[in-house]
């Protein structure tokens, strides 16, 4: 039997009884687990941890605990430079691509309409998930921690707010996305890039009033769907804008 010493840092505790949340906890164990395995069985999924310290020293995954070891667990913080120690979450790449869970069907669309490349099909199996995830190298957002538990996910987030549009903010965070957020560029309904067309060519497609009061538009080459700046997107902008002082402080 060993004993060893536990504390989870910043938003790890959302996965926490509260008894356990925010303070130094103890666990007995009748073998030497990995710390991984150690930390999925408090309940945190391993793409959510970042940094690991164990007596100070900054470890792997595939670490075997000891007896009285005191562990440290931290998330993945942007802001948080510790470029000496060994950070177990690759870097964000410029242009990160995500898969979604069937819940997150109004998340893929908010993402979307930020030009965030999500790929969604409110039909498809974890497996499909996990396949999807590897043949595109995308990072999973889902609300099943279990999945995130999986040993092939090496990137991904537990979506906390049911909220959509919190959801959104919550990945933009995590995946430090603020500076790549480029609105109106990509289809919600299909995730594809928007082309730049002439009115003419999307006349059929425009209701009377359209026609009459708009100028530019874009289209998507996948789905047909035209857009154009109109009043729905004035609020949009304001989502947009929403989004971008919550990081600008
Ligand atoms: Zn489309």
């Amino acid at each position: 039997m060993i004993t060893v010493f536990l504390r989870f840092y910043e938003e790890l505790n959302d996965f926490l009884p509260l008894e356990h949340q925010k303070v130094r906890f103890q666990r007995k164990l009748k073998q030497s687990p990995s710390v991984k395995d150690l930390i999925e069985s408090c309940g945190v999924p391993h793409p959510e941890v970042d940094l690991i310290l164990i007596n100070g020293e900054s470890v792997g995954f595939d670490h075997r605990i000891s007896n009285r070891d005191d562990i440290s667990i931290y998330p993945v913080f942007e802001s948080f430079d510790i470029s000496d120690v060994k950070r177990l979450q690759a870097r964000p790449l410029r242009q990160l691509q995500f898969v979604a869970d069937g819940n997150l069907g109004k998340l893929a669309r908010k993402m979307r309409l930020l030009g965030l490349d999500v790929a969604f099909d409110a039909s498809a199996a974890k497996d499909d998930l996990l396949q999807t995830m590897i043949n595109d190298n995308r990072v999973i957002l889902t609300t099943n921690r279990g999945l995130l538990m999986r040993k092939i996910v090496e990137r991904g987030y537990c979506v906390r707010s049911d909220n959509p549009t919190i959801q959104t903010r919550e990945v933009i965070r995590r995946f430090d996305l603020v500076n790549v957020i480029s609105p109106f560029t990509r289809c919600v309904c299909c995730n594809a890039v928007l082309k730049s067309v002439n009115k003419e060519e999307v006349l059929e497609y425009l209701k009377a009033d359209t026609r009459k009061f708009y100028d530019a538009f874009t289209q998507c080459p996948e789905c047909r769907k035209v857009y154009w700046y109109g009043s729905h997107t004035v609020r949009i902008q304001k989502f947009v804008e929403w989004i971008r002082k919550d990081f600008s402080v």
